[in-house]
């Protein structure tokens, strides 16, 4: 398959993009190629689609079922009791529907934390998209149900992957609240055993890190490094509360740091401190956290509520600038998972959007990156390419309204 973008606009400069595989082949004015298709993109710019660096995709299910609470009364009360009446088919189905938003929102990316991975890998492989899928292990300090998760992700890295060229498996720390040393030692000696990455949520709430000095004598960030589960193969979700000498380790480890801004607001967590820990050389990404606490999957909300953050969080309005924000949102994303993408530029992998310059949200264009960051909502993108294929265009999903209808039969059965 191969894609020719007709009179593109790409850094203010119009121009043709020709996609072959899956890379983009050549950039260039004028090529007089042979295409399988050709889009005339003349009232379209070029950018680097969204790479979300923590989700928990199969929670669009709960979307609105439980609002306003805190976190360990929203976790214990509401959320991990219907989390346990989840079947395959709902997380299958739940799965796919968070892609479908995703792709309308220009994420062409995953990073996920869950359970029932069958179904989770198929729904991935079904939409097209990239993921990088881990289990969320989680014992709660208990020896028998460590040998029960044990187990779980033995079967995880056993289980086929429908497409290993678009989805990677990594292995998960819940959380330092939830999961004994034990079974962090077991992930990280794994890790280092398949040379696969970790994915942890750390330093959410100050709770969270009051609680583990309490218990560990060490900060969470400590903590972990003491069980050399941090590297720069390791992501940490949230990473809110972080202290001096956490920041020291986590940029001397190279460890990537996604901030999920609409959810911290949401629970109250904390303000995740960007423009200091950028300034401190550590490697930053973005993710929009599970729909029960945000409750869209949208990389473009995520931004701006990032860079707004970052500047009441060090009461510097230069704090968080669009063009930092948005390299957090795609290139760095695709260099935490190791994708070589995030960029159109000859030779990358062919990931990206289209977006509609006629769109009121990008008008007037100034500066599109502060438009994309500031401004736009879903509607300004209109097609958007992963790996070299077309996945939504003329802002339209193939199977959407089935897809819509399968999800809202599904959560009248749930409720
Ligand atoms: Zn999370």
């Amino acid at each position: 398959m191969s894609i020719l973008l007709k009179n593109v606009s790409l850094d203010n400069q119009i121009t043709d993009v020709f996609i072959s595989e899956n890379k983009f082949k050549k950039i260039a004015p004028n090529q007089n190629v042979n295409a399988d298709k050709v889009i005339d993109c003349s009232h379209f710019a070029i950018l680097p689609a969204f790479y979300n660096c923590h989700s928990h995709a199969p929670m669009s299910i709960f979307r609105g079922i439980s609002d306003d609470k805190n976190l360990f009364d929203w976790l214990n009360n509401d959320i991990w009791p219907r989390e346990a009446k989840l079947t395959d088919e709902m997380i299958y189905t739940a799965t796919k529907f968070s892609i479908m938003e995703m792709i309308k929102t220009g994420t062409v990316f995953f990073s996920d934390m869950y359970f029932g991975m069958q179904p989770l890998l198929k729904a991935v492989a079904d939409m097209g998209v990239r993921a990088a899928l881990s289990f969320g292990a989680c014992d709660l300090f208990n020896s028998d149900k460590c040998k029960v998760e044990i187990e779980k992700i033995n079967d995880f890295l056993g289980t086929q992957n429908p497409n290993s060229e678009l989805i990677q498996k990594v292995l998960a720390i819940h959380a330092v609240y939830t999961v004994s040393p034990e079974l962090i030692e077991f992930n990280v000696n794994l890790a280092k055993e398949h040379n696969m990455r970790l994915h942890i949520h750390a330093c959410e709430t100050k709770k969270e890190v009051d609680d583990c000095i309490a218990k560990y004598g060490l900060t969470p960030i400590a903590f972990f490094d003491k069980h050399n589960a941090l590297s720069d193969k390791t992501t940490l979700a949230h990473s809110v509360w972080l202290d001096d000498n956490d920041i020291k380790i986590l940029a001397d480890k190279g460890v990537w740091l996604c901030t999920n801004p609409s959810s911290n607001f949401k629970l109250c967590s904390g303000m995740f401190m960007l423009q200091k820990l950028l300034d401190s050389g550590c490697n930053i990404t973005l993710g929009t956290d599970g729909m029960a606490s945000n409750n869209e999957l949208s990389m473009l909300s995520e931004m701006k509520l990032c860079a707004l953050a970052a500047k009441i969080q060090s009461q510097n309005p230069t704090a968080g600038s669009d063009e930092d924000v948005f390299k957090i949102a795609t290139a760095n994303g695709a260099k935490s998972f190791g994708i070589d993408a995030g960029e159109i530029k000859e030779g990358k992998l062919a990931d990206c959007i289209l977006v509609n310059l006629y769109n009121h949200f990008l008008v007037p264009n100034y500066n599109l990156i502060s438009n994309m960051v500031y401004s736009a909502d879903s509607s300004a993108i209109d097609t958007v390419i992963c790996n070299g294929k077309i996945l939504m265009q003329n802002h339209h999903i193939d199977g959407e309204e089935e897809l819509t209808d399968e999800m809202k039969n599904l959560s009248n059965l749930f409720r």
